[in-house]
């Protein structure tokens, strides 16, 4: 149509962290099948029941899924584990990166994680803390902090809703 705006290529980013998130003790949470020999003893995490199918569907629906943690995990074993799986992270922030973009040279204590400096508007977290900085700073935070069997539909749910919301403010 005439004088209509071309497809915005604009994806909202949804962040998760790793421990107690994406990594859970298999002893009070459903986990993902240990990854075969000889990988499960090069990658010990397990993996909550679910994540390579969630992160897959936030993915084809038109999200950018990443990885915040505040551990020392390097990109590339992040990545590596996470591909066993068959997911890729369309970006990741472990704590070097934090540390050297986040508190940087600043004198003044920055918060643990702060999404919203790499444009996330959804971070997944197991910290209620985090939640607080949400609010300061303008991210929104979804807390996860037990086993949950719908925590999938429910992150679904919340990440379109604040696309909807983000796509309203825009237009
Ligand atoms: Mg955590």
């Amino acid at each position: 149509m005439a004088g209509e705006q071309p497809e915005k290529t604009w994806k909202m980013r949804v962040s998760f962290d790793l421990d107690e998130v994406l990594f859970v003790s298999p002893l009070d949470h459903k986990t993902e099948k240990e990854l075969p020999f000889p990988w499960r003893s090069i990658f010990r995490e397990r993996v909550r029941l679910g994540t390579p199918r969630l992160i897959r569907a936030l993915q084809e629906d038109g999200f950018e899924v990443w990885v915040y943690t505040t551990s020392f995990r390097s990109e590339t074993y992040i990545r590596q584990l996470f591909r066993l799986y068959g997911v890729r992270f369309d970006g990741i922030v472990n704590g070097q990166r934090h540390a050297k973009e986040v508190q940087g040279r600043k004198s003044e204590p920055q918060p643990n994680k702060l999404p919203s400096r790499y444009g996330i508007s959804l971070h997944v977290d197991d910290e209620s803390i985090v939640a607080v900085y949400g609010k300061m700073y303008g991210f929104d935070v979804f807390e996860l902090n037990a086993q949950d069997d719908d925590w999938a539909d429910k992150i679904i749910e919340r990440a379109r809703s604040i696309r909807r919301k983000e796509k309203e403010r825009e237009s």
